[in-house]
């Protein structure tokens, strides 16, 4: 029922924007035309109406913190810490339902967070001190006497503040998450915002929302809390391509042969390609970033260096074609390659280097990170709040959020907790 209310709110709100937008058109120069008698010379005493430049709110967020107020020096071996979200249960009384499978339940229960607990980790983190920076700032490429290799940056921050960076995998909207209780991509409404649509799985309804959904969930939040954010950094996108990307479906199939099929799907791909920019382009201009998640959410740990090539070019034309260059490589499975050992750097490592990435980051039980000397590269773990590490992490998650606080035990499954771990 809340929800339903939330969502009349929304679309009466993108409602009234749209209404007052079309207002903002009846410019009064129009009205004084109408009434000029077309025998006489007027001159103009005002020059023509010229739009007033939109205000964007994210604006108040990019400049919040004034130069002259980052005097805080966050040196190299100063941890900054990672943390990283699957998509959020959108519906958790439906996905923790019999409507998806007990093996399903599991998985959803292990790596994601429902949209309560999210808020509240949000709100958490926040409270004590972190403040969201771009992954990108944090270390750099540069080049001297020992030759060209990557170092970690000195981060300037506001006193009292702890840097954070964020980061979402997944966020595809994979045909079984539309299945299961989440929303279904990421759209602009007409009040130039980023939007989430969303199917509600009992009624079928389909509706837009800010409140169901991690990304607008996070621009809301930075604009009701502009210091949460360094010049204007929100999270950065971990995205595979075998499903297309954001709610689009951008990819290639290479089954579909038969011509009159591939041509369909071609034409389908094409407007899904053109639909996807605008969103993209939203993200990019409001502190979103785009990172590889690799194209086939591959292990590569036990993949074979032709298959990582292969994956790696069907990234870069579909995926990395839309949403721009990047140095930076998400794990599937937290895997790393060559057999998953981080001290040695082996030929997948070295051919992922050769294509631009920089950053290799991983999940693990704390925010480490290496920079290589062997090679100009940076590894890194992330932490991963999550239903593994609300039950059984707390001790390790208590600088962000106390778990026990955050976890809703009466909506997942009953597998257990032990909050003195
Ligand atoms: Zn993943």
């Amino acid at each position: 029922m809340k929800r339903k209310l939330l969502s009349c709110a929304a679309l009466c709100l993108i409602l009234a924007l749209a209404l007052s937008a079309c207002g903002g058109d009846q410019s009064p120069g129009g009205g004084r035309d109408s009434v000029t008698d077309p025998g006489t010379v007027v001159t103009p005493t005002t020059p023509e109406v010229t739009p007033t430049p939109k205000v964007d709110p994210y604006d108040a967020v990019k400049n919040y913190w004034s130069e002259d107020q980052l005097t805080q020096a966050w040196g190299p071996d100063q941890v900054v810490e990672h943390l990283f979200f699957h998509p959020i249960i959108a519906y958790p009384e439906y996905a923790f339902s019999g409507a998806v499978s007990a093996t399903d339940q599991k998985g959803l229960d292990d790596w994601m967070v429902t949209v309560d607990e999210y808020n509240k980790i949000l709100q958490n983190v926040y409270d004590k001190g972190y403040i969201l920076v771009a992954m990108e700032d944090v270390w750099s490429e540069v080049t001297d006497e020992s030759g060209t290799h990557m170092v970690r940056n000195t981060l300037m921050l506001p006193e009292g503040k702890k840097p954070l960076v964020i980061s979402f995998d997944d966020v595809n909207y994979y045909q079984y998450m539309l299945e299961e209780g989440f929303t279904s991509k990421l759209l602009v409404g007409d009040d130039g915002q980023i939007w989430a649509e969303c199917t509600d799985p009992y009624t079928g309804e389909t509706f837009l929302t800010q409140e169901l959904d991690a990304t607008p969930i996070l621009d809301n939040f930075v604009l009701e809390h502009p210091d949460f954010s360094l010049n204007g950094a929100k999270a950065i996108f971990s995205l595979t391509g075998y499903q297309g990307i954001l709610g689009y479906r951008t990819q290639t199939d290479r089954d579909v042969t038969d011509p009159a099929e591939l041509e369909a799907f071609e034409a389908n791909r094409q407007k899904e390609i053109e639909a996807v920019k605008p969103v993209i382009e939203r993200l990019k201009e409001t502190g979103w970033t785009f990172g590889s998640h690799t194209w086939g959410h591959i292990n590569l740990a036990n993949k074979s260096l032709a298959t990582v090539q292969n994956d790696t070019e069907r990234w870069l034309d579909e995926v990395g074609s839309l949403v721009g260059p990047t140095t930076i490589l998400f794990y599937p499975h937290g895997a790393r390659p060559d057999g998953d050992d981080w001290h040695t750097t082996g030929p997948i490592f070295r051919y992922l280097q050769e294509q631009g990435f920089r950053v290799f980051a991983s999940v693990g039980s704390e925010s480490f990170s290496y920079v290589k000397t062997d090679i100009s590269a940076v590894i890194c773990d992330r932490l991963h709040p999550d239903g593994r590490t609300l039950r059984g992490s707390r001790s390790r998650y208590l600088q962000f959020y106390d778990a026990q606080e955050i976890i809703d035990l009466d909506v997942r499954p009953d597998y257990g907790y032990d909050f003195t771990a």
